[in-house]
């Protein structure tokens, strides 16, 4: 199997009927490029910036970080790299950063939420010079993580605006072709997806946080994975919400989180029309070769039918295995 999916790498990802979706891989590092490339890819789907800042032992300088986005823009000659701004919080520490104690970390203070906070805002203008900067060397994606309200959206966008204007006061050269979407990983913008399309350039879901966040289930408690399921009818039809908003506006929605690579959802998110799948490096080709047998007509009747007459997991488990066999 692995030598039929090699044969892929240089393939196009379209299915049995010819419509073709993004097949992207999600990276920590410039490091990661190599995998990247190798395995195919036809983009960078998500860069948690934020091994930057932990591999450190201080912030990253703009000029740190410049090099770092220059070099992932340079290593994918060209193909969209969307690079998350710093994700920092939750189980995410900074040995020269102290972050306040918290009863629930995961609901507290991280992100976004740190970027737009006083003080916390020069590490966010930092951070976007140094992408800014960087746009010139390849096709810039920027998105926001954790985001709950337009009002923070707006907020962050206008600092970038800033920034963006400042650098070129300086006489600096910036790409004028720079996409700047959020995360949907918190239930609140998934269901006010409609008015943030009309703001954003895109959506990419993030999955591994917003089934955690709908289900009340810890992403990493044994306990309760029998809730942390992303095969939940629940999380279908939030999912599936979010991707016709966009659409609505003319816009494209993505998934960065591990439901993306996951061979049993894959159908079902091609039958939504999500336009991107960003994945671990590993699962692009197994992907690949998963979307070439498949109908996309199909897989839209698939996913029509989980959405509109299961209840239960195994419902919807029930109704890929019919129809992907
Ligand atoms: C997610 O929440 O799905 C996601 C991609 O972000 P992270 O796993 O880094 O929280
Ligand atoms: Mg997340």
């Amino acid at each position: 199997q692995k030598a039929e999916w090699s044969l892929l790498k240089d393939a196009e990802t379209v299915t049995v009927d010819g419509k073709h979706f993004e097949l992207a891989a999600n990276i920590g590092t410039p490091k990661d490029i190599e995998g990247v490339n190798d395995n195919g890819a036809e983009a960078i789907g998500l860069y948690r910036t934020e091994f930057l800042y932990m591999d450190s032992d201080h912030f990253p300088t703009e000029d740190e970080q410049y090099v770092a986005y220059k070099a992932v823009l340079e290593g994918m000659n060209g193909k969209p790299v969307v690079v998350r701004t710093m994700d920092i919080g939750g189980d995410k520490k900074l040995p020269y950063f102290k972050l306040p104690d918290e009863m629930n970390p995961f609901l507290g203070w991280r992100a976004l939420r740190i970027s737009l906070s006083e003080g916390g805002d020069t590490m966010f203008r930092t951070q976007l010079r140094a992408l800014l900067r960087a746009s010139v060397h390849g096709h810039l994606r920027i998105m926001f993580p954790m985001v709950a309200l337009v009002a923070e959206f707006r907020k962050a966008k206008s600092i970038y605006d800033e920034e963006r204007a400042n650098l070129k006061a300086e006489g600096v050269a910036v790409a004028d072709n720079i996409e700047v979407g959020i995360m949907i990983e918190i239930p609140a913008a998934a269901v006010l997806a409609d008015q943030f399309a009309k703001e954003v350039d895109f959506f990419s879901i993030g999955t591994n946080d917003l089934i955690q966040y709908t289900m009340a289930a810890d992403r990493m408690n044994q306990k309760v994975s029998y809730l942390y399921q992303p095969y939940n009818p629940s999380i279908l039809r939030l999912i599936n919400n979010v991707i016709k908003a966009s659409h609505a506006e003319g816009k494209w929605t993505g998934m960065c989180g591990a439901m993306a690579g996951d061979q049993t959802a894959v159908p079902l998110l091609m039958g939504m029309g999500l336009d991107e799948f960003s994945m671990s490096s590993t699962s692009v080709l197994q992907t690949r070769s998963l979307m070439k047998r498949l109908d996309s007509k199909k897989m839209e009747e698939l996913a029509q039918k989980a959405l509109t007459e299961t209840s239960t997991v195994d419902e919807v488990l029930a109704l890929v295995d019919e129809y992907t066999k």
